[in-house]
């Protein structure tokens, strides 16, 4: 699934929770949009990085 997390509905999340789980693993980058995180900049739409 290419879209970013932050598009991401509930029904996604529940057909991708698989995907999910690699996605936030050890998260660098949060959305300061929409309070997700991941590991990678690219699933978020305002990826800023955590220290
Ligand atoms: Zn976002």
């Amino acid at each position: 699934m290419a879209k970013s997390l932050c598009k991401w509905k509930k029904k996604d999340i529940e057909k991708n929770i698989h995907e999910l789980i690699h996605i936030v693993d050890k998260p660098r980058f949060i959305c300061k949009d929409c309070a997700r995180s991941a590991h990678d900049k690219g699933f978020l739409c305002k990826p800023i990085k955590l220290k």
